[in-house]
């Protein structure tokens, strides 16, 4: 469910026609819908409301300062995986109380700014982070919450570079380690090993695996407990998936029905990291037409918006639903590539698709843009950033300028020998 259709010929978000806004801003844009964001969270935190969760939105989905103040004020806590991450989360006024901090490589000074800002808990990926950590809590005094990520060996079933809970994958830790580790815990004076991690993958559109993943972590979990261990955080990561096509993947109810049976008289805290399913169809990316291009093999509608803009299709294959901003009937529809102006065969937006006979000018949108699009984005080919635009209701406001080409040479010199 989303916040984008159609009234009459033109395409809508919320309140407003994406084609007033592209004659404002210009293209390409990414642009959000407030309601949506909002309300994707909302659904997941009313469905695990008998459990009280901390849903930690995973921002590296899209870390833009307006959306993650959107879900902050809806009640969210914050996922991070950087340094960087953790300076726009604090911009935001989160309570560091609602940050946790994953990923495999935090660097010392990375672990030191998380200890000092106070955050909820680091989600540990190996025994070489524990004792960075217990050494930088010591020389601060502190005493630090940690989770330990578990790779449960569950194959999640989406596309391989997704897929992070396997026991080939650079994440997690396996059972028999993390047991090791945690009844050798107490020679870690200043961290508090107190909460376990999973995150299996991402877009997963069936339960199967999260269930899986979850029984095991649970009957790991309990016998820790026998040992004495006291666990009070149970992560149950992200990995939720959207419709992007035509999958129809479980809602945030149906997720709901299968986990909580698991959790029945659980006294732990349960975290939830979604990123995708909360930020993924709240967005789309907004291009021009430039050039339709017709070869002897190929129809290509070649527009403005490019792979740096937008890496998912050139990176995962990724399928984006392509949609005219204003419905011309009287196109005929023809199979063809929506590409690029980069100087890449890999940037292509959409491949053989059964699209409108676009003509130069007309705007297209990218559907279910809104999770890894913008995050993603680089300058290649000297190509500025664009801009970031928020619908609420009858209003938009743009949340991030587009570049210009001084940002581009921002930070570089010609050096002295050369001047
Ligand atoms: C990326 C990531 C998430 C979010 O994944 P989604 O598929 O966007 O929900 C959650 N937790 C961790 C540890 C991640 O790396």
């Amino acid at each position: 469910m989303h916040d984008f259709y159609y009234n009459g010929k033109e395409l809508y978000c919320e309140g407003v026609a994406v084609k007033d806004i592209a004659a404002e801003v210009g293209t390409p844009f990414y642009l959000y819908s407030h309601k949506t964001l909002t309300d994707h969270y909302t659904k997941l935190a009313k469905a695990f409301k008998s459990v009280k969760p901390l849903i930690c939105f995973s921002m590296k989905a899209n870390s833009n300062l307006a959306v993650l103040k959107s879900l902050v004020k809806a009640g969210a806590g914050l996922d991070i995986v950087s340094g960087g991450e953790l300076f726009r989360a604090l911009k935001v006024g989160v309570d560091p109380k609602k940050i946790v901090y994953a990923g495999v490589g935090k660097t010392r000074q990375e672990i030191q700014d998380a200890i000092k800002a106070g955050i909820l808990l680091f989600n540990v990926e190996s025994t070489g982070e524990l004792v960075a950590i217990n050494e930088i809590a010591g020389k601060l005094k502190k005493k630090v919450n940690v989770s330990l990520r578990i790779n449960p060996d569950i194959d999640a079933s989406t596309h391989s570079y997704v897929t992070t809970g396997k026991k080939e994958s650079k994440f997690g830790i396996d059972l028999n380690t993390a047991e090791a580790v945690f009844l050798d815990r107490a020679r870690y004076h200043h961290i508090d090993l107190c909460g376990i991690h999973v995150h299996i993958g991402s877009q997963i559109t069936v339960s199967e695996p999260f269930v899986k993943a979850f029984r095991k972590v649970l009957i790991f979990m309990m016998q820790l407990e026998k040992h004495g261990t006291k666990i009070k955080f149970l992560n149950f990561g992200g990995g939720l998936g959207i419709i992007y096509s035509d999958e129809k993947p479980q809602t945030a109810d149906e997720f709901a029905e299968k986990i909580l049976p698991l959790l029945k008289g659980s006294k732990f805290q349960v975290v939830f990291e979604p990123g995708r399913f909360i930020c993924g169809n709240a967005g789309i990316f907004v291009t021009r037409v430039l050039y339709p291009k017709k070869t002897q093999a190929k129809n290509f509608i070649v527009v403005d918006g490019a792979m740096n803009d937008l890496i998912r299709p050139s990176l995962y294959d990724a399928h984006h639903d392509v949609l005219a901003v204003t419905k011309n009937e009287v196109l005929k529809r023809i199979k063809a590539d929506v590409v690029g102006p980069v100087c890449e065969s890999g940037d292509f937006l959409a491949k053989d698709r059964n699209i409108p006979d676009f003509q130069a000018g007309d705007l297209i949108a990218l559907m279910g843009a809104g999770a890894y699009g913008f995050t993603m984005s680089s300058n290649y080919n000297s190509r500025p950033r664009v801009p970031e635009v928020m619908v609420s209701g009858s209003k938009f406001e743009i949340v991030r300028k587009r570049e210009s080409v001084a940002d581009l040479i921002k930070g570089e010199t010609i050096p002295s020998f050369l001047k």
